[in-house]
């Protein structure tokens, strides 16, 4: 057995032990000592890391009453060593894990939503509830948390028979456990069974920040931040927005109106610029069809290029218009290639042919009807050499 100091002193940040034994296994030692302030994994709290003199724990598990901790370096069985706790980590475990036990109490008692599953891992914290909560309810848990957190309530451990236990006001117990059960009582506030850490006090956790919500079945998923993750998140998004608001040359406070008249004004310009290219274009067919050569027909074949597959389809009408002129339409893009074939007012020929003739040479699909067809292919660097072929052996026909 190994004598687990943390669970009555998780101050505690440092002691003398004596190393019981040592294993190598995956290419880490395995390490028992006689006594630990370094708490393994359990009850959804992250082991703790630290040091065994100079060896580097980076994770202790439990088991049958042993803490085993996972060194990268071998110790001596019999040797003395200092174990120390990496108290940053610590804390960082105890306030995620403590912030969730108080906001799992204040979401039971006020709006009877019950936490139903845990998870905790290095960057996020989240609370499965089986109730969902509206906006507002989930800024009363905030703040109901966070006034409990500052009252700096005491945290009380007790080790109780089950039956003594049974008659707190629990927020979930388990009535099969039997024997000597750990309850962790924050004052006023969440009594449970837990293993983990937790700080003497409720001031020690900071704060609560729930950063995330949403649906799961009936429930609710929370993602929260809790005492220095929070502080962290808030000064990284605290810098974003100052930067935003920099490069606006605006208040921060500007930043939600301003973000709102660029979209507008977004919206003016591709709208101005939707129509400038529409006359653009006019021009453009202008003069492709000028410089066109008339078959023997009196058709005129005009082929145009586009970097945008919608503005090629919407100039069909317009080109379907045009007198005597079959007109192919390549719309080049990084990864496709789209093409569109009409024959306009009082012309001869059929589109099903001419997309054929598209699809062999850009080795694509598409079809179509007698007056218009349209098809595509992946991207081919030789694009103009194939439209060009196209362009010829329709001039041909
Ligand atoms: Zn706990």
């Amino acid at each position: 057995m190994t004598e687990k100091l943390y669970n009555d002193n998780v101050m505690l940040k440092s002691c003398k032990a004596t190393v019981l034994a040592c294993e190598e296994k995956d290419g880490k030692f395995l390490v028992k000592l006689d006594k630990t302030v370094i708490f393994p994994e359990g009850g959804g709290q992250l082991s703790d890391r630290g040091k065994l003199g100079a060896a580097n724990v980076l994770h202790a598990f439990e088991k049958e009453g042993c803490v085993w901790h996972e060194c990268d370096m071998a110790l001596e069985v019999g040797a003395k060593v200092e174990v120390t706790l990496d108290w940053k980590v610590r804390l960082d475990r105890m306030q995620q894990h403590c912030g969730e036990h108080i906001l799992s109490f204040v979401c039971w008692k006020l709006f009877d939503s019950n936490n139903i599953g845990f998870h905790m891992n290095e960057d996020t914290v989240t609370v499965d509830l089986d109730k969902a909560l509206t906006e507002e309810e989930l800024l009363q848990v905030e703040q109901a948390t966070n006034a409990i957190i500052w009252d700096n309530r005491p945290i009380n451990v007790l080790n109780l028979e089950s039956e003594e236990a049974a008659k707190l006001p629990m927020r979930k117990f388990n009535s099969n456990l039997k024997g000597i059960l750990r309850i962790v009582a924050v004052e006023g506030a969440d009594v449970c069974t837990c293993c983990g850490t937790h700080p003497p006090f409720t001031g020690m956790v900071g704060c609560v920040k729930i950063i995330r919500a949403e649906r799961r079945k009936q429930g609710q998923r929370l993602e929260l931040l809790c005492g220095g993750r929070a502080m962290a998140d808030y000064a990284k998004k605290n810098r974003i927005l100052h930067n935003i608001a920099a490069d606006l040359s605006s208040k921060v406070e500007e930043v939600p109106e301003r973000y709102t008249k660029m979209k507008e004004e977004i919206a003016g310009l591709q709208e101005a610029l939707k129509e400038k290219t529409a006359k653009l274009l006019d021009i453009e067919i202008q003069e492709v069809l000028a410089a066109a050569e008339t078959r023997a027909d009196g058709a005129k074949v005009m082929p145009l290029i586009l970097d945008d597959a919608k503005i090629g389809k919407s100039l069909l009408p317009k080109v379907g218009a045009l007198e005597n002129t079959i007109s192919v339409i390549l719309a080049v893009q990084p990864e496709r290639i789209s093409y569109f074939v009409t024959v306009g007012k009082n012309t001869t020929g059929d589109c099903r042919a001419y997309i054929k003739l598209l699809n062999d040479t850009f080795g694509g699909r598409g079809g179509g009807k007698p007056d218009g067809a349209q098809g595509g292919a992946d991207f081919c660097p030789n694009w103009q050499e194939k439209l060009d072929l196209v362009v010829a052996q329709l001039k041909a026909l």
